[in-house]
């Protein structure tokens, strides 16, 4: 048998979170002795396709056709469970982004199908139950569900689960399922991005900053910092409370997790409630004039002293590097 995971792209490219869900499908389909089939929809090179076989998935259906170019709510879901019963499979995995959170109940409805979203870790296996880690409450709370029915939907927070690299090849399918007019009832008729920058959940690099900053007049020096980085920006809960940048950039327990390879913390004093949603970051750089700051205790590189006098050099500097 198989699990199935369904893994999204941005404009032909697997984004990030594909791979998360990939790797958390194999992680349970070891368990349970089967493998992975993921179903792309869109139109994605085979070349790129085909990198999945490095996180474990074997087989990748691919829908390309052209009627399904952009997010479809209805027929991205009808695809997703016809795919589910080609390869006969019990679980399928999706990632919890802002489409999946739309496909998840469709999908667990098709298939007849429990359905756990947001879910943080991996599931305990007991038999035909898994009981699975979950945040609730608009991130507020965690809880724990258990799924017994025979399918299950599982989609999973976004950078909640590690990438990881298994090694392994994956044989590309074209799938052509037929679809109802009626799946098409609602359609994306035009897509118009409000900016061009680097996503936060998607940022390998993200530049963050905190209360220390004062108001919102002083972040053109942050924004700079991001550009020549090629980061994504972010804030802390009060500072997007206060209206001084968009709630899209909280980070923390009740906004965005985020997993950079790079996490900049700037005037931030370092929450639990913070550091909730950045832990997982590869490296943390504080820059906070409180060498007591809790930040300190997290952070693999830090530097006390005052922001406004550090972060312009510290860009003049990446600035002189790369001239
Ligand atoms: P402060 O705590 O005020 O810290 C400002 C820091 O800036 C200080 O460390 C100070 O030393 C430093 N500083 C000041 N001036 C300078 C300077 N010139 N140069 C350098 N450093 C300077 N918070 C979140 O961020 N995300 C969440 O998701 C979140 N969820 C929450 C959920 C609940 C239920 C609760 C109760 C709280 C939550 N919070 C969250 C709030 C959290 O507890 C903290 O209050 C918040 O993170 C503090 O934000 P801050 O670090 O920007 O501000």
């Amino acid at each position: 048998m198989a699990i199935l995971v369904y893994i999204e792209n941005t404009d032909g490219t697997l984004k990030k979170s594909a791979f998360e869900a990939a790797s958390y499908a194999k992680a349970i389909a070891d368990q349970l002795g089967d493998t992975v089939t993921a179903l792309s929809i869109g139109n994605v090179k085979t070349a790129e396709l085909e990198k999945l076989g490095n996180y474990g998935v074997s087989k990748v259906l691919n829908a390309n056709q052209d009627n399904l170019k952009n997010f479809v709510n209805k027929a991205y879901a009808s695809i997703v469970a016809a795919a589910a019963k080609e390869e006969n499979a019990k679980v399928v995995v999706l990632s919890n982004s802002f489409s999946g959170k739309g496909l998840a109940p469709r999908i667990a409805a098709k298939l007849d199908a429990g359905l756990a979203d947001g879910a943080i870790s991996l599931p305990n296996i007991n038999g035909d139950q898994m009981e699975i880690k979950k945040t609730a409450f608009s991130n507020k709370a965690f809880a724990t569900e258990v799924i017994s029915s025979a399918n299950k939907v599982i989609a999973v927070n976004p950078n909640a689960y590690e990438v990881n690299a298994v090694g392994g090849t994956a044989q590309v399918i074209d799938f052509t399922p037929t679809i109802d007019a009626g799946d098409f009832s609602v359609m994306v008729k035009d897509i118009v991005r409000a900016t061009d920058k680097v996503t936060l959940p998607e940022a390998e690099i993200v530049v963050s900053a905190g209360r220390g900053l004062k108001g919102p007049e002083n972040w053109a020096m942050i924004e700079e910092l991001a550009e020549v980085l090629g980061a994504a920006t972010a804030c802390s809960k009060p500072v997007s409370d206060a209206g001084w940048r968009p709630h899209s950039e909280h980070v923390g327990q009740t906004g965005i997790v985020v997993s950079p390879n790079l996490y900049i913390a700037i005037g931030i004093s370092g929450a639990i409630q913070h550091l909730a949603g950045v832990s997982s970051s590869k490296t943390i750089v504080v820059i906070n004039k409180d060498p007591e700051a809790p930040f300190f205790k997290v952070a693999d590189y830090g530097i006390v002293g005052d922001a406004f006098e550090i972060v312009p050099k510290l860009t003049q500097a990446i600035k002189n590097l790369k001239n």
